[in-house]
C-alpha cells in the first residue's frame, strides 16, 4: 500500500493530523509499503515559515518518518523519489493542464463571479433557509463570450459541473457505504483565480500521479468525497481508497479545542511526553485493539492495527489516560535507558552528574516515582546539592514527629548511625539497626524515619529513608544529619 500523510504548512502540526500520519504510517508498514509526505501549500496566505521543518522534526520524534516525498535529512529538507515534487506550490502547472483538459471535456466551467455577488447570493440563500451553494450563474454563458472575457483579462475561476441527478455511493474503510444526492453537492471551484488550484484539484491530481491506494484523513473531508470521486472519474481515473477518522473530541463532546487543551503536537514534546506515551495514546483514539492490552508499542501497534477497528464517533481526548500512559512508558523504559535519558537532563541542572559513576543507582530510586523526566532532576537533586531544610519539613503532623520531639529523634538517628560501620552500611542492617532503636526509644517507625528521610534529601517526597541512606553513604548521611541538629538550635 502506498499511503500518505498531507499536511498544509500553517504552523504546527495537530495532535488529530499526528493521529492521521500514525494511521497512514501503520496501514503502509504492514503492507511493506511506502509511507508519502506530502506538503499542501496551496492556501499560500496560510503558509508560515518553517513549518515544514517543524512538521518533519515532530514525525521524526514520534518515529514516523516518511518513506518518500518530503523528508528531512541532517536539518536540511529535501525531496526525496520518483513521483515529484512532493509540493504542491511546485506542481501548479500540472493542475492547470487538468483543469484545462476538464473545461475542454465540459466536465468543468468558467466562473466570473466577484466576491461581492458570491456574498450576496450566500447571504439570500442562508435567510430563505438554503444550504449556501453556488447557483450556477455562469454556467451557461455562451462560449464566445467566455473567451473574449478571458482575452480581456478579466477574473475567473474555474468550478467543477456536479450532475445533479447522480447519486454518488461509495464504501468508506471506517463509514462502510456513503451515499449522497448530487442536488446537494456544490459546483466546487478547483483551480482559484490566482491560478492556484484548491485542495479538492490538488489532491486529487497529486493521489492519482503519486499511486496513493488509500487515503485516510480527517471526517471533516468527507462530505467533499463526491466531488473528489467526480473528479476521478471526469479524469478517467482510478479512486484511491477513503478512510475517514473521526473527530477528536473534548471532555464536554465538543470539538477538541485550544480554549480547553493543547491541540499541537508540539506542546506535548515540550511537557515531556514520550513519543511512545503520545503515540500509543494517539492509537487508541478512535481505534480499539478488541482485547484488554492498553500499552502499544509502534511495533506493536504495525502488528495489530487495522482500519476495521476504528469507530466512526469522535473519540474524547482524556488527557489522564495520557497521563497514565506516560507514566506506564516511562517505568517501561530500561533503567539504562531511562537513566541515559534522564543524566543528560540532570547535568544541564548539575554539571557534576554527567559523570557521576552511580547515575544508574540513582536514578533507579526515583524510576518508579517519575512520571515526566523533567521531574527527574528535582527528585535527584540532594544528591548533587546540600538539601535546603526547615523545621517545619522535619517535623510532621501526621507522622506524629512534632517539633519538640525532633532533638531526641535526631540525636537517636546519629548516635545509632555512628554506631555502624561503612562496611555494615547495606540496606538490610541500616533497616534492622534502625527498627531495633526505634522500638528501644519507644518511637514508632515513621517517627524515627520522617526526619531521616527529609533531613538527607529536604524533600517532602523522595524515596525511602533506607535506599537514600544507604545511596548517600555514611559521610554524607552523618553531615546532614548534623546540619539538621544545627538548625534546630
Ligand atoms: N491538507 C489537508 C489537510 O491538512 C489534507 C487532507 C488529506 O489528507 O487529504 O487537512
Amino acid at each position: 500500500m502506498r499511503t500518505r500523510f498531507a499536511p498544509s504548512p500553517t504552523g504546527f502540526l495537530h495532535v488529530g493530523g499526528l493521529r492521521t500520519a500514525l494511521f497512514a504510517y501503520l496501514i503502509a508498514r504492514q503492507s511493506k509499503g511506502r509511507f508519502l509526505l506530502r506538503i499542501e501549500d496551496t492556501d499560500q496566505q496560510r503558509s508560515v515559515e518553517g513549518a515544514v521543518e517543524n512538521i518533519l522534526r515532530t514525525l521524526h520524534w514520534a518515529g514516523l518518518d516518511p518513506d518518500e516525498g518530503v523528508m528531512m535529512s541532517k536539518g536540511m529538507v529535501k525531496q526525496e523519489g520518483t513521483k515529484g515534487p512532493y509540493v504542491q506550490s511546485e506542481r501548479l502547472e500540472l493542475y492547470q493542464k487538468y483543469a484545462g483538459q476538464l473545461l475542454k471535456d465540459g466536465h468543468a466551467y468558467v466562473c466570473f463571479c466577484s466576491p461581492e455577488r458570491l456574498t450576496k447570493m450566500r447571504e439570500g440563500q442562508m435567510a430563505r433557509k438554503q444550504a449556501p451553494m453556488y447557483d450556477r450563474h455562469c454556467v451557461h454563458l455562451p462560449k464566445k463570450e467566455v473567451e473574449q472575457r478571458l482575452a480581456q483579462g478579466e477574473p475567473h475561476v474555474i468550478r467543477l459541473l456536479v450532475p445533479h441527478d447522480h447519486v454518488f455511493t461509495y464504501v468508506d474503510e471506517i463509514r462502510g457505504e456513503v451515499s449522497f444526492q448530487g442536488h446537494t453537492v456544490d459546483d466546487q471551484v478547483i483551480l482559484k483565480s490566482d491560478g492556484f488550484p484548491t485542495y479538492h484539484l490538488a489532491h486529487v491530481v497529486d493521489d492519482h500521479l503519486m499511486e496513493i491506494d488509500l487515503v485516510i484523513r480527517g471526517e471533516e473531508w468527507l462530505s467533499s468525497t463526491p466531488k473528489h470521486l467526480l473528479l476521478f472519474e471526469r479524469l478517467g481515473w482510478e479512486p484511491p481508497k477513503y478512510a475517514h477518522v473521526p473527530l477528536l473530541l473534548n471532555k464536554d463532546r465538543t470539538k477538541l479545542s485550544k480554549r480547553q487543551q493543547d491541540v499541537a503536537a508540539e506542546d506535548y514534546i515540550q511537557k515531556g511526553y514520550l513519543p511512545e506515551a503520545l503515540i500509543n495514546f494517539l492509537a487508541l483514539l478512535g481505534w480499539n485493539p478488541g482485547s484488554k492490552q492498553e500499552m502499544f508499542s509502534l511495533a506493536e501497534l504495525t502488528e495489530v492495527f487495522s482500519l476495521d477497528r476504528v469507530q466512526k464517533a469522535g473519540a474524547i481526548f482524556d488527557l489522564t489516560k495520557l497521563d497514565w500512559l506516560q507514566g506506564q512508558w516511562i517505568r517501561k523504559l530500561p533503567i539504562a535507558e531511562f537513566a541515559d535519558r534522564l543524566q543528560e537532563l540532570t547535568a544541564k541542572r548539575f554539571p557534576g552528574a554527567a559523570h557521576d559513576p552511580h547515575f544508574k543507582e540513582r536514578a533507579d530510586l526515583i524510576h518508579e516515582r517519575v512520571t515526566f523526566l523533567k521531574d527527574g532532576p528535582d527528585m535527584l537533586a540532594f544528591f548533587y546539592a546540600e538539601p535546603k531544610i526547615s523545621v517545619e519539613l522535619l517535623a510532621n503532623t501526621k507522622q506524629k514527629v512534632s517539633k519538640d520531639l525532633l532533638p531526641k529523634i535526631l540525636k537517636t538517628l546519629v548516635e545509632t548511625l555512628e554506631s555502624i560501620s561503612e562496611k555494615e552500611w547495606v540496606i538490610e542492617n541500616l533497616k534492622e539497626q534502625l527498627l531495633a532503636c526505634a522500638k528501644e526509644e519507644d518511637l514508632s517507625q515513621g517517627q524515627l524515619l520522617w526526619p531521616l528521610r527529609a533531613a538527607l534529601t529536604g524533600l517532602p517526597y523522595s524515596p525511602g529513608a533506607f535506599e537514600v541512606t544507604v545511596a548517600l553513604g555514611r559521610p554524607t548521611t552523618l553531615k546532614r544529619l548534623e546540619n539538621a541538629q544545627k538548625i534546630l538550635r
